[in-house]
C-alpha cells in the first residue's frame, strides 16, 4: 500500500455455495432422492457385493478439481462409480462382521440433519434436546438411574475408550489429568479372550498399556470363565497391582456369546472394581422379549457401550455411551475454556455440553436419524427386527446340521452361525468360498477363527434378510465347496498321473 488511498474492494465471482438456480436445483435434488429410493427398493435386484473394475478405482486418483463441475455430472459419477461399489450392507444378503442394514426413514433424517448442519458439541438449542431424549430413552431401557449420562460417538470402539478413560479416572482420581497415567503404575483391566480388539487398542492408547489388560480364556459356551477371573483379580491383588476395570461382553463379535453380566457385576463390586459391558450389537436385545432375560446384570454396569447401527439399523455411524454416574464422566472430560464461555441464558446456555463428556468439540447430528428410526418404528418392531435375525441364524444352523457337507463350529446363541464346507484341508478351501460367496454377488459372509479353525461366519442383523436368503446362502456354500474340492481333487490326480509317468 502506498498510503494513497484504500483497495477498493472489488465483488468477483459470487463467493456463495448456494445454488443459482434453486428450481433446477429443486429437480435435480428430487432425481437424487429417486436414485437413492430406487436403490433401497430394488436392492434384492443387486449383487450384494462386486469388485471394483480397475477403471472405477482409477477414477478416484484424480487431481484436485480446480473449476466447477454441474451437481447433476457430479452425481452421475456417483450413480456409475460409487453406489454399485459399495459394501453391500443394505443388501439381505449381506451376513459379514457385524453390519446394520440402515433404513429408509434414517436416510432421509440424515438429510434432514445435513441442512440444519447443527453442530452438538454444545450450546443451547433443540437438536441438543434430542440427543438427551435418546439417552432418556437409554437409560429407561437398560435401567440406568436419572443421574446416567449418554453420549453419541463414531461406534462401540470411541465409545469403550471412553468408558476405559472415566474407569481409570474413577480409579485414581483427578490427578491422572495432570500428571498422566506414568505417575500411577500397576492399573489392571479384565476381559475375556473374545472381547472385541478395541478393548487392547483402548488400553494401548489411554497410555495403560495391553500388557495389564488380562484375557481370561473363555468356557464351553465362549463367555468369560468367572471362576478364572476372579483368581486372575486375587493373583494381581497378591501382587501389589491395583485392578481397576472388568469389560464384559454382551454378544461377542466372533460367536455372539453374552458373559454372564450378573456375576461379573457381583464381583465387580465386591472388588471395588468399574464394571463395564462392551454391547456393540448384543445391548439392543433388550428390545426383544426372549432375549432381554439374557442380558440380566446389564443394568449394574457402570458405564455400557453400544451401536445403533448394528441391530438397530440407523444408518452409520451412531455408537453410544452410558456411564451410571454422571458426575464421574463429567469429571473425566470437562475442560474450562474461555472461547466456551458458558451463560444462564441466549444461546451459551444449557451447560454442561456433550463436549464435557468426551473428547470432541464439534459433533454432528446423529442423534436425529436415530430418533427418526425409533420413532417411525417404534420399540417393539426394532424388536421384533432383532428377534427375527436370531430365528433366521437357528434356521441356518438347523440347514447346516442337516447337510453332510457341512459343519458347525460354534453354538448359535444369537444372530451369528459359524460354519464350515466338510473337506481335507478344510482352511484355505473355507477361505476360498468366503471369497466365492462374495464375488458371487450373493452372499457376503465373513470368516473367523474358533479354535484354530478357519470357520464361515454369517452374522444376520440386516432387518431386510429372509428365509430365502439363508437357502442361497447355505446352496452356493455348498456348491462352492464342491467345485473347490473337485478342482483340488482333479488337480491332486494330475499331479499323481505326472509324478508316475518317467
Ligand atoms: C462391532 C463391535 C465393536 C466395535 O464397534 P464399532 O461400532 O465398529 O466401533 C466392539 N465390540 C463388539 C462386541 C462389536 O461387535
Amino acid at each position: 500500500m502506498d498510503g494513497s488511498g484504500s483497495t477498493p474492494i472489488v465483488m468477483g465471482a459470487p463467493t456463495s455455495l448456494d445454488p443459482s438456480d434453486w428450481g433446477s436445483f429443486r429437480v435435480q435434488g428430487h432425481r437424487m432422492l429417486d436414485d437413492m429410493l430406487d436403490y433401497l427398493e430394488g436392492i434384492r435386484e443387486r449383487p450384494v457385493w462386486q469388485p471394483i473394475p480397475d477403471g472405477v478405482r482409477a477414477r478416484f486418483r484424480e487431481p484436485l478439481p480446480a473449476g466447477p463441475t454441474d451437481l447433476a455430472v457430479v452425481h452421475e459419477e456417483f450413480m456409475e462409480n460409487i453406489l454399485p461399489f459399495a459394501t453391500g450392507n443394505a443388501h439381505p444378503g449381506f451376513m459379514g462382521w457385524v453390519h446394520g442394514g440402515g433404513n429408509p426413514d434414517g436416510m432421509l433424517a440424515e438429510m434432514l440433519a445435513a441442512g440444519l448442519n447443527a453442530n452438538l458439541g454444545g450450546r443451547d438449542h433443540v437438536p441438543m434436546e434430542v440427543e438427551k431424549q435418546i439417552g432418556h430413552w437409554a437409560r429407561e431401557l437398560f435401567g440406568f438411574p436419572e443421574g446416567a449420562t449418554g453420549l453419541f460417538v463414531t461406534g462401540t470402539s470411541m465409545a469403550n475408550m471412553i468408558a476405559l478413560l472415566v474407569a481409570r479416572h474413577a480409579m485414581v482420581g483427578d490427578e491422572v489429568r495432570r500428571a498422566g497415567i506414568g505417575a500411577f503404575g500397576g492399573l489392571v483391566a479384565y476381559t475375556s479372550a473374545a472381547a472385541h480388539g478395541c478393548i487392547s487398542q483402548a488400553m494401548d492408547l489411554a497410555g495403560i498399556g495391553t500388557d495389564s489388560l488380562r484375557q481370561i480364556p473363555t468356557d464351553a459356551n465362549h463367555a468369560i470363565d468367572v471362576a478364572l477371573l476372579e483368581r486372575a483379580i486375587a493373583d494381581d491383588r497378591a501382587r501389589g497391582l491395583r485392578p481397576f476395570l472388568i469389560v464384559g461382553t454382551a454378544g461377542s463379535v466372533d460367536i455372539g456369546a453374552i458373559d454372564d453380566l450378573q456375576a461379573l457385576a457381583a464381583i465387580a463390586k465386591r472388588e471395588d472394581i468399574w464394571f463395564h459391558v462392551d454391547g456393540a450389537f448384543g445391548a439392543l436385545g433388550m428390545l426383544a422379549p426372549e432375549i432381554a432375560p439374557r442380558l440380566a446384570g446389564m443394568e449394574k454396569a457402570d458405564s455400557l457401550a453400544f451401536d445403533f447401527h448394528k441391530w438397530g439399523q440407523v444408518p452409520y455411524d451412531a455408537g453410544f455411551i452410558m456411564v451410571r454416574d454422571g458426575e464421574q464422566h463429567l469429571a473425566t472430560f470437562t475442560n474450562p475454556a474461555a472461547y466456551l464461555r458458558r451463560e444462564k441464558r441466549g444461546l451459551a446456555a444449557g451447560s454442561p455440553w456433550f463436549c464435557d463428556f468426551g473428547p470432541d468439540l464439534s459433533r454432528g447430528f446423529r442423534a436425529l436419524k436415530t430418533w427418526f428410526t425409533i420413532k417411525v418404528h417404534g420399540a417393539a418392531r426394532m424388536g421384533a427386527v432383532i428377534s427375527g435375525t436370531c430365528e433366521l441364524a437357528q434356521y441356518m444352523k438347523r440347514q447346516v446340521e442337516a447337510h453332510p457337507e457341512l459343519e458347525l463350529l460354534a453354538p448359535v446363541q444369537l444372530n451369528i452361525v459359524c460354519f464350515r464346507y466338510r473337506c481335507a484341508d478344510p482352511d484355505p478351501v473355507n477361505a476360498a468360498i468366503a471369497a466365492d460367496l462374495h464375488e458371487s454377488g450373493i452372499v457376503a459372509p465373513s470368516t473367523t477363527v474358533l479354535d484354530g479353525q478357519l470357520a464361515i461366519r454369517a452374522a444376520i442383523v440386516n432387518h431386510r434378510t429372509e428365509i430365502h436368503d439363508i437357502d442361497a446362502a447355505v446352496e452356493a456354500t455348498i456348491r462352492f465347496g464342491r467345485a473347490r474340492t473337485e478342482v483340488r481333487g482333479s488337480l491332486q490326480a494330475a499331479r499323481e498321473i505326472n509324478a508316475s509317468e518317467p
